[in-house]
């Protein structure tokens, strides 16, 4: 029997159930409801032989140089991975290295703690204000880093990017990463300030507003510096993390930029209408700026509409977290969705 001292222990972060049927209207883990653009399906079926049987190109030169193109940055500022998650856990691994605590808020992506304990990085859970809100004077104290989502997961709010500047002007001597999966859908990137910070990383993803959720691709961006330390770290760990299928079909999602506003155009329409219809039902929530909406209803308990829901094959998001039990996420799908979602929500409401 091998000695359990032998083996790391976590608490694994759960993600959001994947049910195996087809005919349920998934709004719990953020995917895009629309496929990816014509482009990219096109570019999948013209892939030969040769890029099952080669090794990847490990420094996935095509992808780096069609992202850095697209956001206008030298490629030396572009770093991409396995989806942000990969991206995420390579920037802990490479950047909170200092002993000090490292910080991000008490209601988040729930992965940054888990990453904290498997690299073993010392850490404290900022706590929001009573609105949700991220205050950056909260994040002047020493620290050894700072990760937080903008907009930020659950919550769907967005900070300006005065304060976002606020937090990484005031921690010149930490790496500062800005996680944007949800940006394409509301605010400001932090983007425009890589040039003049150089412990900024700003995070993305192809899983969102890109529908390419199944491909895993995700990227960031810094300073030249921060990024050759992050390919160094790389290189020590998996040379060929991406696969030619996701840097070829990554490429031709970048390529597609009238497509890529028209879908994220959709879903924050149909959010849009979904805030309204939400609140005529008796829910309040954070004002999104995500593609998701973390909405708590003024008399029925979270948990037992979540359930019901789930009866019904419409799956939504629930945390049995202390400040938070009283909410679901709910992704925004399509309008036929969520219409399907608000009349059955209408329906329960009134016989409940
Ligand atoms: N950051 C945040 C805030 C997220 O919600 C997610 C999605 N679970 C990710 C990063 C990771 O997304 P992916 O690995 O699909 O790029």
């Amino acid at each position: 029997m091998v000695s359990k001292d032998n083996f790391r222990q976590v608490v694994p972060y759960v993600p959001g159930e994947q049910p195996k049927e087809n005919d349920v209207i998934k709004l719990n883990t953020n995917e895009n409801p629309y496929p990816p653009s014509q482009g990219v399906m096109e570019t999948l079926s013209h892939i030969d032989n040769a890029s099952f049987r080669k090794y990847p190109d490990p420094d996935v030169s095509d992808l780096v140089s069609e992202i850095a193109d697209y956001h206008n940055v030298n490629k030396e500022k572009v770093f991409v991975g396995v989806g942000s998650d990969d991206v995420l856990a390579m920037c802990f691994l490479t950047f909170f290295n200092s002993g000090r605590q490292v910080l991000f808020p008490d209601i988040t992506y729930a992965f940054y703690k888990v990453w904290a304990d498997l690299f073993k990085i010392n850490y404290r859970e900022v706590p929001l204000d009573e609105d949700f809100n991220i205050v950056p004077s909260d994040y002047l104290a020493e620290n050894g880093g700072i990760v937080f989502p903008n907009p930020n997961a659950p919550t769907g709010l967005v900070m300006p990017l005065d304060r976002v500047e606020e937090i990484i002007s005031n921690n010149p001597n930490n790496v500062v990463i800005v996680d944007e999966a949800y940006i394409d859908f509301g605010g400001e990137s932090a983007l425009s300030l890589v040039d003049r910070y150089s412990n900024l990383i700003v995070t993305r993803t192809f899983s969102k507003s890109r529908s390419m959720a199944g491909m895993r691709i995700g990227y960031c961006m810094g300073n030249e510096k921060l990024i050759s330390v992050l390919n160094s770290v790389k290189f020590s760990y998996n040379s060929y993390t991406m696969s030619e299928v996701a840097i070829k079909t990554g490429v031709a999602s970048v390529k597609d930029d009238s497509y890529f506003q028209r879908i994220v155009g959709k879903i924050t329409e149909t959010r849009e209408k979904t805030k309204e219809a939400l609140t005529d039902l008796g829910f309040t929530f954070p004002d999104s700026s995500a593609n998701f909406i973390f909405a708590k209803h003024n008399r029925i308990d979270a948990e037992q509409l979540f359930n019901a829901l789930k009866e019904n094959k419409i799956f939504v998001r629930h945390f049995d977290l202390p400040r938070i039990k009283d909410y679901l996420r709910i992704t925004i799908g399509t309008e036929n969705e969520m219409k399907a979602l608000l009349d059955f929500l209408k329906k329960y409401i009134e016989n409940n």
